[in-house]
């Protein structure tokens, strides 16, 4: 069965619509999906019955999060999307976005003496979630950078001016919103945050302490052997393994829906308590 349990649509800083990201999926033949947009479940409010009769969509959402000064992102599967914790929770991310927003202006606009940069972020955001991305889609636009992936290395990536994390719910208080609404809580992408062995560890167990239960093993084409040490940690962790493909972008040529390899066997699957019947 194909699965991807980490994908992003234009209700966070993905590019296509949730319907169309259901048709892509569809055309790819996977069976098991998740939309996981940044902080928001949006996405879940208008999806066609015709779509999804033809695949099982999980509803889930990527939480941001901070922990030791590290930006960590969470997600959560199998969510009760009428939580109302859950709702207060992506409520009060909504805000912390927003104000995150204000202060990375703030600071660009200081440090490179640029004009108004919040109101040109929330154009481009069409006038909702601003993330990285429409701060680093400006600065190309104005000729501060020539590369998206460079305004990242240059000024929004961790450790840059633009990497300000202090406005988000922590680790454990999303963990606990995910596990409140029924929902698997997952760490994402272990890999790119750079940890040392000791300090992933660490992270794993906090994690667990706050109820989290699950990690990417698999997160878009990685080497074997990084997908083999995390089912290692998941093994010893006793967590379960989830996969996702983190798609966010046609045009981007590193992640497509459904691209990856398969959870290694000595890996428990996230989904296996979920009662899910096969749609053929
Ligand atoms: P935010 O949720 O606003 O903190 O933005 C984080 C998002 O920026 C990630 O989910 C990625 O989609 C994107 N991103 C992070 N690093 C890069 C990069 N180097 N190049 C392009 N996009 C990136
Ligand atoms: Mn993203
Ligand atoms: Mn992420
Ligand atoms: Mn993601």
């Amino acid at each position: 069965m194909k699965i991807d349990l980490h994908t992003h649509t234009n209700h966070s800083d993905g590019k296509l619509s949730p319907d169309e990201l259901l048709d892509r999926a569809i055309k790819r033949r996977i069976k098991l999906l998740s939309i996981t947009d940044h902080d928001t479940v949006t996405a879940y409010k208008n999806l066609s019955g015709s779509k999804t009769a033809q695949l099982k969509v999980i509803p889930g959402i990527e939480f941001s999060t901070t922990w030791q000064g590290i930006g960590i992102h969470i997600v959560g599967l199998n969510l009760n999307l009428d939580d109302p914790g859950l709702q207060k929770g992506v409520d009060f991310q909504t805000g912390a976005r927003h104000e995150r927003a204000i202060k990375i202006a703030e600071r660009l606009e200081k440090k490179l003496d640029i004009e108004n940069p919040l109101a040109a972020v929330t154009e481009l955001s069409n006038r909702k979630h601003i993330g990285r991305p429409h701060f680093a889609q400006h600065l190309v636009n104005i000729g501060v950078v020539s590369q998206i992936d460079i305004a990242f290395k240059k000024y929004l990536g961790p450790g840059k001016i633009g990497d300000i994390k202090e406005t988000w719910a922590s680790l454990e208080q999303v963990t606990e919103w995910i596990t409140n609404a029924d929902g698997a809580a997952v760490i994402a992408h272990p890999l790119k945050y750079k940890l040392t062995r000791t300090k992933l560890i660490r992270l794993i167990d906090t994690f667990k302490g706050a109820g989290g239960t699950a990690m990417e093993v698999v997160n878009g084409r990685q080497k074997r052997d990084d997908t083999e040490r995390l089912a290692a940690h998941c093994e010893s962790k006793g967590l379960l393994a989830s996969c996702g493909s983190d798609f966010h972008d046609p045009e981007f040529n590193w992640t497509e829906v459904g691209d990856m390899t398969d959870l290694p066997e000595r890996c428990q699957p996230v989904w296996t308590d979920w009662s899910i019947t096969e749609i053929d």
